[in-house]
């Protein structure tokens, strides 16, 4: 299952130092961490939250930009949580879940951060949003500016319930907000420990990324010398990918081949076998990194690095290739993020097999929705799977066979 929520800039840093997400800042009850099942829906609940952050109130009058976090949880995971209830539907389902106590990012089995502009949504939607709860008069005269007839907004008795215009409001607002919802005191180590992650230096020197492939794949990218960035897409991305993504650690790269949702041979091996993953590790001398960076090649992010565009071997200082066998993961952990773009069912019956009371997930409306055990999935994706990525789509098995992962992909 996928969950998302979304941070302005400091509150995403702050996310991502804690690796954790404390509920006591969603208020009103500050009981749970609320998360939404669409993207879209998590950024609504963003920049439509009452919290005056900077970035709250700057939506009205100027683009602003909102980090989603995508969290993938296994159903193990959620089978945990829903046994231990600390999950729970919302009463509307659009206002997606409520995870309650505080997250803790190692709980997800992968996390992604996406970023997404919002155009200035102006000061009227603002004023519905942000001033809903106070006492408005129709045509007023604004206390602060002087404006006549114009609407204006009563302040509590403690501001002397004096009336404003809706600029006034939101200039009187926009100086008392806060960079972030995390900035209460309550968050102290949190702040502590991105402190000492700004003050801490990486020695001046040689990094290395890596990024690992099955052993297709890895073949592939040794013949063409490079690593072609049109391959690597989210799934569900019908557009071609646009940078390589490098991560920091061998471990990291793994994790990352084997659970990419790209339906490879191998991946599905994965499940029931033990495989072979070629890890690529890439050195960059720290004046190659810098260069790359600064013609905005090489983007770093948490956890690893973007580069933009086709990665030839030659741009990296020097490269090696590693190989490591991992043992089978099982087929429920090859199911939760393979299937996750499935409707699940913790207990249900295999249109497949036959099989009875057990977790299926739902096919797409041109499969009828039938439902199917992890076992079946399994296999008719088996059957349909690739090599690996670097398969040219031409070359790959013919119509059927090609679209119906495609397909698989693309539902949600
Ligand atoms: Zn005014
Ligand atoms: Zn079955």
């Amino acid at each position: 299952m996928q969950a998302f929520i979304a941070f302005n800039e400091y509150d995403a840093h702050q996310v991502e130092a804690m690796h954790a997400i404390p509920c006591h800042v969603f208020k009103p009850s500050g009981k749970y961490v609320p998360l939404m099942t669409t993207k879209e829906g998590a950024v609504d609940q963003a920049v439509k939250a009452i919290s005056h952050t900077t970035t709250n109130l700057l939506t009205a009058t100027e683009d602003t930009t909102w980090f989603i976090l995508e969290m993938w949880f296994t159903v193990e995971k959620l089978w945990d949580v829903f046994q231990s209830r600390t999950l729970y539907h919302s009463e509307n389902p659009v206002h997606g879940f409520r995870w309650y106590g505080n997250l803790s990012l190692a709980d997800a089995a992968s996390i992604n951060w996406m970023q997404c502009n919002v155009k200035a949504t102006g000061l009227t939607e603002w004023v519905d949003r942000a001033l809903k709860f106070k006492k408005c008069i129709v045509s007023g005269s604004c206390g602060e500016c002087g404006a006549k007839d114009v609407p204006v907004y009563t302040s509590s008795k403690q501001y002397g319930q004096n009336t404003f215009c809706s600029e006034c409001w939101h200039t009187f607002l926009m100086e008392r907000t806060t960079e972030g919802v995390f900035m209460s005191t309550d968050c102290d180590n949190v702040l502590d420990v991105s402190d000492a992650k700004q003050e801490a230096t990486r020695p001046y020197g040689t990094m290395q990324a890596y990024i690992a492939f099955n052993e297709y794949d890895g073949m592939a990218c040794e013949a063409m010398g490079a690593l072609p960035c049109s391959v690597f897409k989210p799934p569900g991305m019908k557009k071609d990918g646009k940078y390589v993504p490098l991560v920091e650690t061998k471990e990291a790269a793994v994790n990352k081949a084997v659970t990419l949702l790209t339906q490879t041979t191998t991946n599905m091996m994965s499940a029931k076998e033990t495989t072979t993953w070629l890890i690529l590790e890439l050195s960059f001398a720290a004046e190659k990194a810098l260069e790359l960076f600064k013609k905005g090649a090489l983007v770093r992010y948490e956890g690893g690095w973007r580069f933009y565009g086709d990665l030839h071997f030659s741009d990296a200082s020097a490269f090696q290739w590693l190989t490591v066998t991992i043992p089978p993961k099982g087929l429920l952990q090859w199911a939760g993020p393979a299937l996750m773009s499935k409707s699940c069912n913790a207990c249900g019956f295999c249109n497949g097999c036959g099989a009875q009371e057990v977790p299926v997930w739902t096919s797409s409306k041109k499969y009828g929705f039938e439902a199917f055990c992890c076992e079946c999935w399994h296999g008719f994706l088996t059957e349909r799977a690739t090599p690996g990525i670097f398969m040219p789509k031409v070359a790959a098995h013919s119509g059927e066979a090609t679209s119906e992962p495609m397909e698989i992909e693309a539902s949600s």
